[in-house]
């Protein structure tokens, strides 16, 4: 700590555009950035030409559901092919012999911190079976951690909410509560009714004024019908940039022709789209979405749940996988996979004083890379974590 209170110097931090550069954090913000060469000053932190990077943006997870820290669960198969209705069922079995919520939300969450990631969206469960009991517990934990990372809710009707009655009633009481969107889940697939699925998630944004973060695993002209209908009541209620489309798988299986004009359409409505480049299904192509004007970023998604058993809550690994399925190679490429784990999620997210500027909040992860393209490729794992000026984890653990 420098003689002001509150204020410490970070010396030779080598910057995502390759200048080295000295940084000083006052109050938990970037209040200097200068050319390195600084003289030692008593306190200072000398990172030695490590790379600085914002606190990468977890866009997309499930903190109520994953096992991670419990017993491992073995996957089990779909009995004819991927079916969200029958992986719900599963769910909700291993759910009932986990641990405690609030023991592997935390679990969860500090995986996550310890690998950098200081803001995150998190869907969470809605419906007439577990009531509001999933919101309640991760509102908790929500604000056990309010110091040390920044976390949205989503209302999320995971078992529908036509098909589950009484449910658009319990999501319109879980935004009274403090989530802050509202979810959906396969409008045309789960509830077979995309006009009075999608009256109630927007009614409910219109009603309660928050925005909207849909799972649509539709795919094909099914999925792009109602991606469209979404773009289409996003405009018409205004809300460009605060309404999602997690997943979108249908963008990663219609001719090229279709994706463009899907393209043009989602940019002008300011839809922004969420892909975890998951597994064997078609996902959204990153790199044209990104050419149309689209904000596509990335999440987790599931991690060791009854979905998948992957996931380390690793966004650079995320950036990774990213840029792998979508053949990235050259470096602005490997920028671009970046690019959606970091700067891309806070758009959407619509997070304030996001990155290393003067006035932004001063949360960055250090890790050994001569820039952003080796980070991405060697996702290298001794790296140091900083809320606001202050390490919190190192080397994937919390400190302290
Ligand atoms: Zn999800």
């Amino acid at each position: 700590m420098d003689c002001i209170l509150n204020q410490t110097h970070f010396l030779n931090t080598r910057l995502a555009d390759g200048t080295v550069a000295d940084l000083t954090v006052t109050g938990g913000r970037f209040s200097a950035i200068a050319p390195a060469g600084n003289a030692a000053r008593l306190g200072a932190i000398d990172l030695a030409g490590q790379l600085v990077l914002p606190a990468f943006v977890e866009g997309h997870i499930h903190l109520d559901t994953s096992f991670y820290g419990d017993a491992w669960r073995p996957h089990i198969p779909c009995t004819n092919g991927f079916d969200v209705r029958e992986r719900v069922v599963f769910q909700m079995r291993n759910l009932k012999q986990a641990a405690p919520m609030e023991e592997r939300a935390r679990n969860q969450l500090e995986l996550c911190v310890g690998h950098g990631s200081l803001a995150m969206r998190s869907h969470v469960m809605v419906d007439a079976a577990v009531g509001l009991q999933h919101v309640e517990t991760i509102l908790g934990v929500r604000e056990k951690y309010r110091d040390l990372i920044d976390i949205q809710l989503v209302a999320f009707p995971q078992s529908g909410i036509l098909s589950s009655p009484g449910t658009a009633e319990l999501l319109d009481e879980a935004l009274k509560l403090g989530c802050d969107l509202i979810g959906g889940l396969d409008p045309a697939s789960f509830d077979r009714d995309v006009k009075g699925h999608l009256d109630v998630v927007f009614g409910l944004a219109e009603k309660r004024g928050v925005g909207v973060d849909i799972h649509l695993h539709d795919g094909g002209t099914l999925g792009l019908f109602e991606i469209e209908e979404i773009c289409a009541r996003t405009t018409a209620l205004g809300l460009q940039g605060k309404v999602v489309v997690s997943h979108a798988y249908a963008l990663g299986d219609i001719s090229p022709d279709a994706l463009a004009r899907a393209g043009e359409r989602i940019a002008a409505a300011g839809v922004a789209i969420m892909t975890n480049a998951p597994g064997n299904h078609p996902f959204p192509p990153v790199a044209a979405l990104r050419e149309a004007g689209v904000t596509v970023f990335a999440g987790s998604d599931n991690i060791r749940d009854s979905w998948w058993p992957y996931g380390d809550g690793d966004m650079l690994d995320r950036a990774n996988m990213i840029g792998y399925r979508s053949g990235f190679y050259e470096d602005w490429e490997l920028e671009v996979a970046y690019d959606v784990v970091s700067h891309a999620g806070a758009k959407a997210l619509g997070l304030e004083g996001y990155g290393i500027a003067i006035g932004a909040r001063a949360d960055f992860v250090v890790l050994r890379a001569e820039h952003v393209p080796e980070a991405v490729v060697a996702v290298p794992k001794d790296r140091t974590v900083y809320r606001a000026g202050t390490a919190i984890a190192r080397d994937g653990a919390m400190i302290g």
